[in-house]
């Protein structure tokens, strides 16, 4: 574990116990950690002040969470900021008095938003000195910003930042901020403008917080005691606070339930339930189907049909088990109309889809069995022909409205193909083996056809079998097979794991890289001959979680038809930025630059033929020896993916781990042409 000198010093004389945490408390920690790349360091830098927030004001140990995330609630209460580059710009110049000409200008040159903030601060005088910022307070501006909407809503939300920034650095605004030297340092200014920007840079993942979390709750139940943690008892408790976290990911419910009743009974307290979407499993890429028989020697698996539509989690609470439930009551709609009890439809990233599929829900009471009182089912939507009786492409599901749907205006019909069950009659399944998780299911549901139907499955053993299972799945309109583990422990659900224990063999990618990958576009170079009206490439990149940056991967101009390239660029002129965002990682090279850049928004599934080492792009190039970064050969456009946020993107990470595959079949096939 990191340690952090201490200067002996109270940094923060005027933060008594019980009083509201400083938000300049926090920027303070931000700023030690922008400062440095060292995990254990962040971590430690992040700990330490969590345990001042307990031994202090444990009451504002939610909020701090919340702004160290930069969320300010969890997924599933949708709660969004629906804020653009140019509001934030006006009101850093209504709030520190300089003209919008001034900050574009100031913008150009720097490149950062938060950086012109503190510096537009640190040059403005103050006539009267207001309160400073608080945590509590910053969270609940924000959160009242994220909820003005409609008519007029642009203006009120300018007016509400301006509040903020103008009690922003209220103790420090006489220093002038060395943007050079310190990155602009704990100016809070720069903290609440990245928070608006959606990105506050500091590598600080999720897991870091976490992680920081827990030591922290650790540390200052064992001060209480007079003691020091053990290695171990640390150990233990990130290890609990993550097993919790990942069956129930709300801040809300469990940082309460943490400080009532301490850190070791936190699973007893707090347990998966329908009301609070948990993050899916999700399957490693193969590229032979021998692979998959390498993986599960000698185990009992299973091969299901890989459907190809969008990922959803339907939970549900009968009318007589609504008492036990005490989240669900929030979370969970309840349209008493078309059906009875409690219920809601959760995307794979814990937004509620409820308004996108009301004919789902209004559907839901036929399949419910009496005995079934409530319930988490994991299950894919699949476009439905029911004239022919058969699933149709996943192009056809993306056409549907995303909300305020009417089941009167539906011309898209979606069959629910069920594969998972994670909570049945009161208990977590999560532990069980899929054998017995699956057999649940059969008994909760009854399947109606074109409706509700299970995932289609078959026991295969060896290559042939599996290759017969991989071609009616074809026939089935599928994209492949998902072959998971079936007995044994390994069999568990892992909620938010990229499992060995899931694989899916697409019957594409059998050969190539074995997988298609979603990368986010972030800026596109005009059209030439035909198409000089419209954009003619595109700058495409993956995700780092760990750096929290976009790094290029490729150009791609190809896979476009015209009425596509049409609509692409009236859907991107949108989003248009003047100059890469600082979290964009790019070569800086004259002739590799875009005509223009985008914000981050929008992923794209794309096919290559294998991947390659260039100093051009910089995905994974510090995995590569920081010279050269991994890039795609030959890209071709396949799809949108509307259903899947920037951050879901393909991550540098996959990238790197498909690069060291191709690498060693690659040696192995040369060996191979030695021998022969
Ligand atoms: P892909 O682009 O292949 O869907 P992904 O990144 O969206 O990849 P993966 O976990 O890699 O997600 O692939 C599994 C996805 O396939 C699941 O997220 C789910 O939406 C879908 N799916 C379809 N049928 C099944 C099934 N029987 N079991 C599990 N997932 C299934």
């Amino acid at each position: 574990q990191a340690t952090i000198k201490s200067t002996g010093k109270d940094p923060y004389p005027d933060w008594k116990p019980g009083e509201a945490v400083p938000y300049a408390a926090l920027c303070t920690t931000f700023s030690l950690v922008e400062l440095t790349t060292k995990r254990l360091q962040i971590t430690a830098y992040c700990s330490a002040f969590l345990q001042q927030v307990m031994r202090l004001t444990p009451q504002d140990l939610l909020p701090t969470i919340q702004l160290m995330l930069n969320k300010l609630a969890a997924d599933y209460a949708g709660i969004e900021l629906g804020i653009g580059e140019s509001l934030i710009m006006k009101a850093i110049g209504e709030s520190s008095g300089r003209s919008l000409a001034v900050i574009k200008e100031d913008h150009k040159k720097i490149g950062d938003l938060g950086l012109v903030a503190a510096k537009s601060k640190s040059k403005q005088g103050q006539m009267f000195k207001p309160k400073s910022l608080t945590v509590r307070g910053v969270h609940q501006g924000l959160l009242d910003i994220a909820k003005m909407e409609g008519h007029g809503s642009q203006d009120q939300k300018v007016r509400a930042i301006n509040k903020l920034m103008a009690s922003a650095d209220v103790s420090s605004t006489s220093k002038t901020v060395d943007i050079e030297k310190d990155k602009g340092g704990p100016s809070e200014a720069k903290f609440l403008v990245r928070f608006l920007e959606g990105k506050l840079r500091l590598g600080l993942a999720e897991k870091t917080v976490i992680i920081a979390l827990a030591q922290a709750v650790v540390t200052h139940e064992s001060a209480k005691k007079g003691k020091v943690p053990s290695t171990d008892k640390l150990a233990e408790g990130e290890a609990a606070l993550k097993t919790v976290y990942s069956e129930l990911p709300s801040y809300e419910v469990i940082i309460p339930a943490m400080l009532e009743h301490g850190i070791s009974h936190l699973h007893e307290t707090c347990k998966l339930q329908p009301g609070v979407p948990l993050k899916p499993m999700l399957a490693k890429p193969t590229k032979s189907i021998t692979e998959v028989l390498d993986r599960f020697e000698g185990k009992d698996f299973t091969c299901e049909f890989k459907y190809d539509g969008e990922r959803a989690q339907i939970h549900y609470v009968a009318p007589e088990a609504i008492s036990e439930f005490p989240a669900a009551a929030n979370t969970l709609s309840k349209d008493s109309k078309s059906f009875k009890g409690l219920a809601a439809i959760f995307s794979r990233n814990s937004e509620d889809l409820s308004k996108k599929y009301p004919d789902i829900l209004e559907k839901l009471d036929k399949w419910i069995k009496p005995t079934t009182k409530s319930f988490v089912l994991d299950c894919e939507t699949v476009a439905w022909d029911p004239q022919n009786k058969k699933v149709l492409p996943f192009q056809q599901l993306m056409t549907r409205k995303r909300k305020d749907v009417k089941t009167s205006d539906v011309t898209v019909k979606v069959c629910v193909f069920a594969f998972d069950m994670l909570f049945y009659n009161g208990e977590a399944l999560v532990k069980k083996t899929l054998r017995e998780r699956r057999e649940l299911m059969h008994n909760a549901l009854e399947p109606v056809e074109g409706e509700l139907q299970f995932a289609q499955y078959g026991d295969a053993k060896d290559i042939e079998e599996i290759q017969h299972l991989l071609d009616d799945s074809v026939k089935a309109s599928c994209e492949g097979l998902m072959v998971k583990m079936l007995d044994t422990e390994e069999s568990g659900y892992e909620p938010s794991k990229r499992s060995r224990n899931w694989l899916k063999v697409k019957k594409d990618y059998l050969s190539g890289v074995g997988d298609s990958l979603d990368l986010v576009v972030l800026g596109a170079y005009h059209g030439k001959g035909k198409r000089t009206s419209w954009y003619g490439a595109f700058l495409l990149a993956a995700y780092s979680a760990d750096t929290q940056n976009y790094e290029t991967v490729c150009n791609i101009g190809t896979g476009f038809s015209e009425q596509l390239l049409e609509e692409l660029h009236k859907e991107l002129s949108e989003i248009v930025i003047e100059r890469p965002k600082p979290f964009y990682s790019h070569s800086t090279t004259k002739n590799d630059q875009p005509d223009v850049w985008f914000e981050a928004r929008y992923v794209w599934e794309v096919k290559t033929a294998d991947l390659t080492l260039s100093p051009r792009y910089r995905a994974a190039i510090e995995e590569m020896g920081g010279k050269n970064g991994i890039s795609l050969r030959f890209p071709r456009f396949i799809q949108r993916r509307d259903d899947k946020k920037p951050d879901e993107a393909t991550s540098t990470s996959q990238v790197a781990e498909m690069y060291r595959k191709q690498e060693v079949v690659q040696k192995e096939q040369s060996g191979k042409a030695g021998v022969d």
